[in-house]
């Protein structure tokens, strides 16, 4: 075996590694670092037409928390309605050229509201399945102002217990320009 076999070798092993233990991983917290959380509140004040938008979270998962280090919007080929959003995104086969984990789907509630639809719920599930299994993050972004000026994060963790609603940390109310 050459050098550049058995590092690729390593490599694999480390992959499968960390998916392992994001599967087992039962976080409780969801942590946007600053970029992921500027990118994400441009994306959707960009995007502001009262139709819904979203995109792939990618970033760690940890035992305890899962951290979003940055997003990839959706591709400009998803349908968005005011009350939909149908994401077919090819995330899971980003990781490479984003250099992080796909670890979790945000989208936008242009009317509000930090709730999951039964639609929410049943996507989350789809994604999850196509990242392995991993524990994933669901996060909402519910507009509190015109054009999405002032949001409001709500994340949710889907693990192998289930769903649940968990803190955003470091804050959860996202302001635009004055
Ligand atoms: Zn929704």
């Amino acid at each position: 075996m050459t050098a550049a076999e058995l590092e690729r070798r390593v490599a694999r092993i480390h992959r499968e590694m960390a998916v392992q233990a994001a599967r087992e991983a039962r976080p409780t917290v969801v942590e946007l670092e600053p970029l992921a959380r500027l990118k994400l509140h441009q994306h959707l004040l960009e995007e502001a037409d009262g139709r819904e938008s979203g995109g792939g979270l990618f970033g760690r998962v940890e035992v305890d928390r899962i951290v979003v280090e940055d997003i990839v919007c959706a591709p400009a080929s998803v349908v968005r309605t005011g009350t939909r959003f149908f994401d077919g995104g090819g995330y899971p086969q980003m990781e490479a050229k984003v250099g992080h984990a796909f670890v979790g789907h945000y989208h936008s509630h242009p009317e509000g509201g930090g709730e999951p639809s039964e639609l929410d719920e049943a996507a989350w599930k789809r994604w999850r399945a196509r990242a392995g299994g991993i524990a994933f993050a669901g996060v909402i972004v519910a507009s509190l102002g015109r054009g999405f000026t002032r949001q409001l994060v709500t994340a949710y963790v889907l693990d192998g217990l289930g769903l649940k609603q968990v803190p955003v940390s470091p804050s959860m109310v996202l302001t635009g320009a004055p």
